[in-house]
Formats: C-alpha cells, structure tokens, sequence
C-alpha cells in the first residue's frame, strides 16, 4: 500500500505519528507523499475548534477523491459520529492504539470491512521503531492522561484518567534513542509534573534516572502545570540543575486573574504560579519562560484581561501561546455565556503586542553575550540550529559540513543579531 502519515497537535501527538510511519514502513508499506498516496493517515488534534474543521474538510474531502482514510488521535475518542459523517468508511484508531496501525493497513488491502480499534490502555509508546521527523530530537511521551478537570479542556476526555509509564522503560527508549544518534530528548506528556502521582516514581526522580544515561544529549522537560510542580518543586529544581537538562520552564498560567482560574477550575491561583517561577529564577539566572494564555474565557472582564496584560510585563515570559478561546464538546465550559468575540480578536491582539515588544526587548538584550551553546541539529537554511543551556534558540551560518563541529557537539559563541525566531551567533571557541 502506499501511505500518507499527516499529523496535528502536540509534541505527544508527533511522537505518535513517527510510530504509526516506522509501523508501516516494517510492515512492507511504502511511504509516499500525499498526492501519491492510496491511504491517508490522518492523526488528529482536538484542542481548537479552527483546526477540528480542517481535520474534518480533509477527512471528507479524502473520501470524496476515492481514498482510503485512518483517522487516529484524539479527535476519535470525542467526536466519533462528526468524523463517520463526513466519511462513513473512515477506519479508526484510537488515541491508545497507535501500534494497531500496521494490522489496519494490512486489511484494507484485504477486506472490505471497517476497521475501528479502541483500546483501554495505551499500548506500545516506548522501545519502538521511529521514523523520526528530525533525526536529532527524540520525543519520549511520560504518560497518558490526566488526573485534573480544567473547564475548557477536551485532551483529558480524550486521553481518559493519568497513567504514567514504567520509568525504567522510559530510561530503556532513551537509552536506544542515544544510541540511534538522537542529541535531543523532549519529555511531553498532558502535564509532565503529574508523571508518576500513580506510581511509585516521581519527576524529579525520573529526570535523575534519565540524567545518568552516558552521551551527548540534552533534555528538554515539557510543559507542567503550577498545581503539579507545587508537591514536587524543591527535589524538581535539584533534579533541573543537571548539566543536561535545559534551563527551560514551560507554565502555563492560562490567566493572571484568580476570579478567571477559579471559573477554568484550574488548582492552583496566580500567586501559585508566581512563586514556582520565582523559585526557578532564584536557582537559574538565565531561565527561559514559556507560558501559555486563553483570551476571552467566559466571564472574563476587562480588568481580568488588564491583569493579564500587566503580568506578562512583570514576568517577562520569553514565549506566551495565546489562545482565544472556544468551547469544545463535552467540557464543563462549553454552556458558559461565550464573550464577544470583537472583544476576545482586541484583547488577543493586544497581548499578542505585549508579549511581541517583551520578547524583542529580551531579545536585544541579549545581543553581544557569549554562550557555550548545545548543537542540536541542522539549520533550515544554512549552518546548524544550537541551544543555549536555557533553551534560546542560536543558528550558527558559518558552521558548515567542513567546519568539524555536528550535533551533540557544544561551542561557544558571541551573538551578533536577533531575528523574530532566533539569535544569530558566530563561534569563538
Ligand atoms: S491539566 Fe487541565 S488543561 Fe491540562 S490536560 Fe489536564 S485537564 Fe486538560
């Protein structure tokens, strides 16, 4: 069969598709571009309303051009009917059962029948064959799932209730990973700080664990929620404090107003998340922040809004997600009274504003520093893509193939520019 693999969403939902193409490419399939292919795999996100809509346009428009369609992810477990009735053959994977996706290529060659597999437990996430989009960065996924119940959150309905994964087989599939030559691991999941409340093994613990496995490589530790970190914040800063992990923290706040979080049902108010950041600062000098934050959740005021606009001129994130808010099925908010939307598009631009001057601010002021950056993979367009030790992004041009520096290697480096995406650095040892 010739396979197409597309994919939305988050980190999680990456990883997930490079196990669904090295499961067809080992089953004897050929993967072939779009337009070439006879089956589309189409791994789903559900977070956004825009994105549910071209998820469903393609899922339709696929059936319509004669294709056969295997659509997996989350958008399966909460909106089955609205996938079937815009294309009644679509077979189906659930978000558990990535690894079936081979015995579902293999029928359709085969059977007329439609094929729909849900299965309870997440089932082969680790220690698996990857077709990796970067060959240098390998994202491990912790768990499945989350214990927590925010009011505008449809992942945890799709994703079901936290299961953390064996720590040792999470070890074992970096450990592989560095062998393959993988000089970056991202650890995601729903919330990294719940990994292991179901087990015996925390965070902290965890990232020790992986820290001690010998080589080259850093790891970047995804996004964690303030209630999360909170139980595990002193042992969490220890375990940050290993040479390999990247001195980034990814908090989301989703609001600066306490009146805001309580309608989300989020567990934790802003005082909470202030501190976590605080602590971390205290530790790393040079943290690089990332945060997210929904715009015009229901019963958002202006002065919510206002406080928002003026925490993130406090804190200084050097990224902000801005979402606007829209109400997903099956979520406690989604019979909230929903807010203008004019005032939702005034207030997302102008945090977007805020957020953009913060960030250039930041940006220029880093111009002329030194850094002993991490290589961790080629450019786009020229040289290599290198990490400072928080994370900022540095492409270096002049490092070419002869240059004697490649990924998992480290130099040092004297910033000479800033773009919008990243810094422009020039080696000097
Ligand atoms: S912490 Fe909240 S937003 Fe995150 S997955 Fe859980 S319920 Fe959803």
């Amino acid at each position: 069969m010739k396979v197409h693999v597309s994919t939305y969403g988050c980190s999680a939902s990456q990883a997930s598709a490079e196990i669904m193409m090295a499961a067809v490419r080992d089953r004897g399939h050929s993967l072939v571009p779009e337009k070439q292919a006879d089956v589309l795999v189409i791994n789903t996100c559900t977070v956004k309303y825009t994105t549910e809509q071209k998820i469903l346009h393609k899922i339709g428009e696929a059936g319509r051009l004669g294709k056969k369609v295997v659509v997996s992810g989350c958008m399966p477990e909460v909106q089955l009917d609205d996938i079937l009735a815009r294309n009644p053959r679509a077979h189906i994977l659930g978000v558990n059962s990535v690894s079936r996706i081979g015995q579902v290529i293999d029928s359709l060659g085969s059977s007329k029948e439609r094929m729909q597999i849900f299965l309870n437990e997440p089932e082969g996430f680790q220690g698996v064959p990857r077709i990796r989009f970067n060959p240098n960065i390998h994202i491990c996924q912790l768990s499945q799932g989350c214990n927590y119940s925010c009011a505008y959150c449809i992942v945890r309905i799709a994703r079901g209730k936290l299961r953390s994964f064996e720590p040792q087989d999470i070890v074992a599939d970096i450990r592989n990973a560095v062998s393959e030559g993988c000089r970056e691991i991202w650890l995601t999941s729903q919330d990294n700080g719940q990994y292991g409340t179901d087990k015996k093994v925390l965070l902290p613990e965890l990232l020790e664990m992986i820290c001690d496995i010998p080589g080259d490589f850093k790891l970047r530790v995804g996004m964690m929620n303030p209630f999360s970190v909170l139980p595990v914040l002193d042992d969490l800063l220890d375990a940050f404090g290993n040479e390999k992990v990247y001195k980034l923290l990814h908090l989301p706040i989703q609001s600066a107003s306490d009146n805001v979080l309580e309608r989300m049902n989020r567990y934790h108010n802003i005082e909470d998340a202030n501190d976590v950041i605080r602590r971390f600062r205290e530790r790393f000098d040079d943290l690089t922040l990332f945060t997210d934050i929904i715009v015009g959740f229901p019963g958002e005021e202006e002065e919510d809004f206002r406080k928002g606009i003026g925490w993130v001129r406090e804190f200084r994130p050097d990224k902000v997600n801005i979402s606007r808010y829209t109400p997903r099925p099956l979520t406690e908010a989604v019979g909230y009274r929903q807010i203008d939307s004019r005032i939702m598009v005034r207030r997302s631009n102008e945090l977007h504003n805020a957020c953009e001057s913060i960030k250039l601010g930041s940006k220029n002021a880093r111009v002329g520093n030194e850094f002993t950056v991490f290589i961790s993979r080629e450019a786009k367009k020229q040289g290599v893509m290198a990490r400072t030790g928080s994370y900022l992004p540095v492409v270096i041009p002049e490092c070419g193939p002869d240059s004697g520096l490649s990924p998992g290697m480290s130099c040092r480096v004297s910033i000479y520019d800033a773009t919008p995406g990243y810094f422009l650095g020039r080696i000097i040892s």
